[in-house]
């Protein structure tokens, strides 16, 4: 079975070092939120059967991998698909601005349509977030890219509530699954069997006898049957020995 090719690219890059692109009173980057949602794509995909990955962003966030290089990256690789995840923003201050959006280029081929759409069904699904819905617009990664590719955006850093959202790992989780629903829904792919492993057996170890000599006891004395009452109450097995002088 030939593998199933999956390129995921982060938006921007973190730490500041792609400017403008975060939450405006500083406390996220956009690339904090893209990345972890990345990261949770791919060990998603890892529960599925025969899907091969590649991430074009830089995973340490620490620079700003071109827009070129990404797209050129993920065509020299022959993806099968491509998703780029970011974050939205209406402006540098707060606002009003609210909801998900997932974007085709301005003329997608049928596949990006119905995976936008999958996926955008699922992301609005799994989060409760207003549906902006499936829109067309002349991004670099989305018109660059030479098969199925589409741009999620998760929610607004410039709205106060979906900042708090977009901040939480649960979120980034929850956003992480939907897409992978919506990608794993158009590709048909499966998810690897569950493997229950059987309970192993408890080592066998070989049992070495041991005499314990506690000492030296007058049948009939009261030390003598309070060590026996002791080894009964413990479930221990013994041995008297009759010793005769
Ligand atoms: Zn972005």
């Amino acid at each position: 079975m030939s593998l199933f090719k999956i390129s995921l690219d982060a938006g921007h890059g973190g730490f500041g070092v792609t400017p403008g692109k975060r939450v405006p009173d500083g406390s996220m980057y956009e690339w904090d939120f893209n990345g972890a949602v990345v990261k949770n794509i791919m060990a998603e995909l890892l529960n599925y059967e025969g899907v091969t990955m590649l991430r074009v962003d830089d995973p340490t966030g620490k620079t700003d991998v071109p827009l070129k290089e990404r797209s050129t990256k993920v065509n020299n690789w022959g993806s099968h698909a491509h998703i780029s995840v970011h974050a939205n923003a209406a402006s540098d201050e707060w606002g009003p601005a609210h909801g998900v959006e997932t974007f085709t280029y301005t003329s997608p081929s049928k596949t990006s349509v119905e995976l936008a759409t999958k996926v955008q069904n699922s992301l609005i699904k799994a989060t409760g977030l207003t549906d902006r819905g499936v829109k067309k617009a002349d991004f670099h990664i989305i018109r660059e890219t030479h098969m199925p590719s589409i741009l999620v955006e998760c929610g607004f850093m410039s709205n106060k509530e979906e900042a708090a959202l977009l901040k939480s790992s649960d979120y980034r989780k929850k956003c992480a699954l939907a897409i992978v629903e919506g990608l794993a829904d158009q590709f048909n792919l499966k998810k690897k069997p569950v493997v229950v492993k059987p309970v192993s057996k408890p080592v066998e170890t070989s049992t070495v006898k041991v005499n314990v000599i506690t000492g030296w006891y007058t049948e009939g004395s009261s030390g003598l049957a309070a060590l026996e009452k002791f080894l009964k109450d413990h479930g221990w097995k013994y041995r008297k020995e009759i010793v005769k002088e």
